[in-house]
Parts: structure tokens; C-alpha cells; sequence
């Protein structure tokens, strides 16, 4: 005899399993993009870059099959299907100069210059930061990891803040590929490692201010790079100067197959001059955990007026370096920071930030560590 509130219900065996299979499987879905946003993102927009070349290839095919069947047109090797950005596929081997290229210790180096050779080559292979000291023992550069060129005027006094925790193995392998390419475009540069102690969810974006902050008290730096310790550049020719709008200089990510996620995306790696980012009040403190504050930062970049440049081509490429661990919850709040982003920029940001840091200065970097809690930010009501 079954049970009266199943006869009542009318309910087969196999409807409660396939409900308990389905709700157990939505739920652990659901749990997993919450502690680990960051891979389930990766695999949303993998599957979004793959429809994105089914639908590219297809139309590639479907153009040559007309071309084909089309008497009048011919398709020979110099010719590109249509909707092909030709740049794509220009090797970048050849010398890389500006007009009438001259170098002087008198002069502003050139933005373009010959050692510069387009693709540069990854090591993603572990090494101590000893060992990276050594290797750039010779290289001229001060502690804190200061150069300048000798054989021109730098155009950009850079400093390059990275938002830092548990990373240690990547700390390495970011400078192994860094120093060089900054040297090859013969900039002013410092690295500032700011980060982040005590148990609250991470916090790229304080972190961001607070590194901001502490720079600005070394030099009189005209260019801030923000920048994710696992992005590694492909091209050299990727040059970190900045310009008179914000530049977004992670366009095309290994992890979303080279295909910018959508249009607003200001992840990854950015900057701004020194006047640009103190205008748009720096990065919002609210956002704890992952995702949503560059979103915010694009937001900000265009209620103040400006607009956002890009590298051309594959010349914003970037490789992750692989890590094991999870990275930080998914900060749910976001998208109801992001609706008052307007009215939320000018009280929250570099304007209410109140820290106490603990400096270390290394050969190749600063670390600033500080222990981010709410109440260091305050927001009045809005
Ligand atoms: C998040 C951003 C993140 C982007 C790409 C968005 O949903 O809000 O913070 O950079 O995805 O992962």
C-alpha cells in the first residue's frame, strides 16, 4: 500500500529520483560557480568563444562556397575572406621603428624600437625569486625594483601595481617576463606588490588605492599599470605608456580563447595617468571578493568623460600563468554596486580610504601589506 501522501500525489518512484538527482546536480552547479567564479566564467565564456568561431567558420565557408560557385570573383592566396582582420595573421618579426628613428639620452624614447620584436617567449616553468634576483643582478636595477633607461628620456615614469595573496609562485615568473619587456620599451618603471592580510575576501580593487597611495608618496610617477600577477603579455609591442584616454591592455586572454569577453571588459590590465585615475576618484572599496570592480572601473572611466584604447590586434594577447588554487568567492553584491556606480563614485574610492601599511622594500619590488576590513572605507548613505 503506498504511502497516502504519495497516492495523493500521484508520484512514481523515478519522478522523486530524477527530482532528487536534478536538484542535488543544479545545486552543487550553483555552489560551484560560487566558490569558484573565476573557472566557471572561464568555461561560460569558452563555450562563448567557441559558438563565436562556429559561427566565423561557417560564414568563412558559406563566403567561399559563394566565391567558389561565383564566376565573376576569384579567390588566390593574397586574398582574405571578408570579415578576416588581416592583421591578424601579419608576423611581427620584422624591425619595429619610428619615423625617422633617433636615440639620445637628450631625447624621449621612441614608443617603437627595434629590440622590440613583436611575440615574445613564455616560460611558465617554476622559479625561486632568488634565482630571478640573480638573473637580473647585472640589469641595473635599484631596489624596489626601479630602472630607467640611460640611452634615452623615458616618455612614461611607470609604476606597476599588483594586487598580491598566496601567489608566491607567480610573483617569479611575472617579473622573469616583465622586467625585460619594460626595458625593451625603455620605461621608468617600479613594481608595487601590494598585499593583502587578515581573513576578509579579497579585495583587488582597495587593494589598487592603497598601492596607488603608497607610490604616489616614491615619485612623481606619471602612469599607474594595474595589473594581475597570472597575465602574462604575448607582445612586447604591447607598450605600457599611457595616453590621453584609460587603456585596457588585456584585450585577448588565453582563457577566453582570445576573444574579448564583451565589449566593457576592463579586466586583467589597465592604466591610467596619475590626473586620470584621481579624477575618477580610483577604484570603488565595496567590492569584496571576486568580480565586478573593473566592471565598476569602466563605469567610472565614462562618467568622468573619458573613453577607453586598446592595442591593436594580437597585440594585447596574454597568457595565465596555471594555478591550482580556487581564487575567491564570487561577490554576489555586485550587480546592485554596479546599478549606483554613478552615484556611488565620488563617495567611495581614493577619497575615503584610511589604511596603515607594512612596508618591505625588495630588489625587485615593494610589498605593502595591509589588512583590509570594511571600516576602513566608510560610505555615507546615498
Ligand atoms: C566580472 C568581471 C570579470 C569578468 C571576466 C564579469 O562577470 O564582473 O569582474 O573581469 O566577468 O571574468
Amino acid at each position: 500500500m503506498r504511502p497516502l501522501f504519495r497516492r495523493l500525489l500521484r508520484v512514481s518512484n523515478r519522478s522523486i529520483f530524477a527530482f532528487i538527482f536534478f536538484f542535488s546536480l543544479s545545486s552543487s552547479c550553483l555552489y560551484f560557480v560560487y566558490v569558484a567564479p573565476g573557472i566557471a566564467n572561464t568555461y561560460l565564456f569558452m563555450v562563448q568563444a567557441q559558438g563565436i568561431m562556429l559561427r566565423d567558420n561557417v560564414r568563412t565557408i558559406g563566403h567561399m562556397l559563394r566565391q567558389y560557385t561565383n564566376k565573376n570573383s576569384t579567390l588566390n592566396g593574397t586574398d582574405y575572406p571578408d570579415g578576416t582582420n588581416s592583421t591578424d595573421f601579419t608576423a611581427q618579426s620584422t624591425m619595429y621603428l619610428p619615423e625617422n628613428f633617433t636615440i639620445s639620452p637628450h631625447l624621449p624614447c621612441p614608443e617603437k624600437l627595434p629590440f622590440m620584436r613583436g611575440s615574445t617567449d613564455i616560460n611558465m616553468s617554476e622559479i625561486t625569486l632568488e634565482e630571478i634576483h640573480q638573473q637580473f643582478s647585472d640589469l641595473g636595477i635599484g631596489p624596489g625594483g626601479h630602472w630607467k633607461p640611460t640611452d634615452c628620456t623615458p616618455r612614461w615614469k611607470v609604476a606597476l601595481l599588483i594586487p598580491f595573496r598566496n601567489r608566491h609562485e607567480h610573483l617569479p615568473i611575472f617579473f622573469r617576463h616583465l622586467i625585460p619587456m619594460l626595458q625593451r620599451q625603455r620605461l621608468e618603471f617600479s613594481f608595487y606588490v601590494i598585499e593583502q592580510a587578515g581573513t576578509q575576501t579579497f579585495n583587488r580593487a582597495m587593494l589598487f588605492n592603497v598601492g596607488f597611495k603608497e607610490a604616489m608618496k616614491d615619485r612623481n610617477w606619471d602612469c599607474v599599470i594595474f595589473h594581475d600577477v597570472d597575465h602574462i603579455p604575448e607582445s612586447d609591442r604591447n607598450y605600457y605608456g599611457c595616453g590621453e584616454m584609460p587603456r585596457h591592455f588585456a584585450t585577448k586572454l588565453d582563457k577566453y580563447m582570445y576573444i574579448l569577453p564583451y565589449n566593457e571588459f576592463f579586466g586583467g590590465v589597465s592604466g591610467l595617468t596619475v590626473e586620470q585615475f584621481r579624477k575618477i576618484n580610483g577604484f570603488p572599496n565595496a567590492f569584496w571578493g571576486w568580480g565586478g570592480e573593473d566592471d565598476d572601473l569602466w563605469n567610472r572611466v565614462h562618467y568622468a568623460g573619458f573613453n577607453v584604447s586598446r592595442p591593436d590586434g594580437d597585440l594585447g594577447k596574454y597568457k595565465s600563468i596555471p594555478h591550482h588554487h580556487r581564487g575567491e568567492v564570487q561577490f554576489l553584491g555586485r550587480y546592485k554596486l554596479l546599478r549606483y556606480s554613478k552615484e556611488r563614485q565620488y563617495l567611495d574610492g581614493l577619497n575615503n580610504l584610511i589604511y596603515a601599511p607594512n612596508i618591505i622594500i625588495d630588489k625587485l619590488y615593494k610589498n605593502i601589506t595591509v589588512n583590509l576590513v570594511p571600516e576602513l572605507a566608510p560610505v555615507k548613505d546615498y
